[in-house]
């Protein structure tokens, strides 16, 4: 049976360099302030947005909720981010997904001020991570390669050579997740494979998963990769989150886009969900929003905890 990485544990060792962080900037008179823009009531969107809200008011950061229906204009959508960006108490800004389709992400990523896209979704931030010489290191990535170095490192590999050459298949390839982590994968000398719906489509998807020795999920369907999908001795971290309604309680309950059993039956490590890469990216953000504010500020920043771009 596979090692279980346990996130919120990793989570709480963050948590604690956080709170330092916050304390050294309040210290030197700055505050930060995080701004999330929620648009419609996706499940997974508003559960992460009263994650990071508690998070930040237990921090004593400042903390900006926008929430727009569902049908909003696109014209609406843009003129709430451009508030926020001229909001000079705000220092960090992420936009929450899903999108409906009259709001395109990309019109929203152009327009938001890159001292404050946390997430690294705008062309310039993107950029930079894409080039190894990341201004923030988007917060679900981040978690993920978190994850993935302190197992790695506890099971006593070395760090600057165990990425070397091995096959890390990622799949999904959004803007905010499976992209980023295609970099951050390249930036270690993994050889890179990125699958998505088309590669599904194609019936081709477990001809990808079963090469990989770490395979990343970020796709939103749950149960997707199965045990008969992985090889023996696979490393697989699941990003997914998918709610799911008991039919007699009616009570919510979440399940990732690993089948759970059936890969831990033949991993060596997986992550969990809940309990896995959700905490670290929680702590991720604010970490984030701190190392905006000092930038602003022109004061010592903190430096991606600690991780190698
Ligand atoms: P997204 O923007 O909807 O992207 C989903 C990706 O999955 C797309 O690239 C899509 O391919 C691909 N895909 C869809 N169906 C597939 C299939 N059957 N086989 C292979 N690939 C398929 O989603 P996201 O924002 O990246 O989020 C993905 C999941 O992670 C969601 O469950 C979300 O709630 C969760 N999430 C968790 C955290 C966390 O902190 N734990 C953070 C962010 C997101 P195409 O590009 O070809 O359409």
């Amino acid at each position: 049976m596979a090692h279980v990485i346990d996130g919120n544990a990793l989570a709480d060792e963050l948590h604690a360099r956080l709170a330092e962080e916050v304390r050294d900037l309040r210290s030197a008179g700055v505050r930060p302030g995080l701004a999330t823009v929620l648009v419609g009531e996706d499940y997974p969107a508003q559960a992460y947005e009263r994650r990071v809200r508690r998070l930040a008011d237990e921090l004593d950061c400042l903390y900006v909720s926008e929430q727009l229906p569902g049908d909003v204009e696109l014209a609406e959508a843009l003129a709430t981010l451009g508030k926020l960006n001229a909001d000079p108490r705000i220092t960090g800004i992420l936009v929450l997904r899903p999108l409906p389709p009259q709001v395109p992400e990309v019109d929203l990523y152009r327009l938001l001020d890159p001292a404050k896209d946390i997430e690294a979704v705008t062309p310039v931030n993107a950029g930079l991570l894409a080039q190894g010489r990341p201004r923030f290191i988007p917060s679900t990535p981040a978690a993920c390669f978190h994850m993935l170095d302190a197992y790695l490192g506890a099971s006593g590999r070395d760090l600057a050579t165990c990425y070397d050459g091995v096959n890390l298949v990622l799949v999904g390839r959004s803007n905010n997740v499976g992209k980023p982590a295609v970099w951050l994968g390249l930036q270690r000398n993994a050889t890179v494979i990125s699958a998505h719906h088309y590669t599904h489509e194609a019936g081709r998807l477990g001809s990808f998963t079963r090469l990989a020795d770490i395979v990343i999920v970020a796709v939103g369907v749950a149960g997707l990769i199965t045990g008969d999908m992985v090889r023996e001795g696979v490393i697989a971290i699941d990003v997914g989150i998918n709610p799911i309604r008991d039919p007699d309680t009616g009570k919510v309950h979440l399940v990732g886009d690993l089948e759970f059993e059936s890969v831990a039956a033949v991993a060596e490590a997986i992550s969990p969900v809940p309990g896995g890469v959700g905490p670290i990216t929680d702590i991720w953000l604010l970490h984030n929003t701190v190392r905006a504010a000092a930038m602003g500020a022109h004061v010592e920043r903190p430096t991606h905890f600690g991780m190698a771009p």
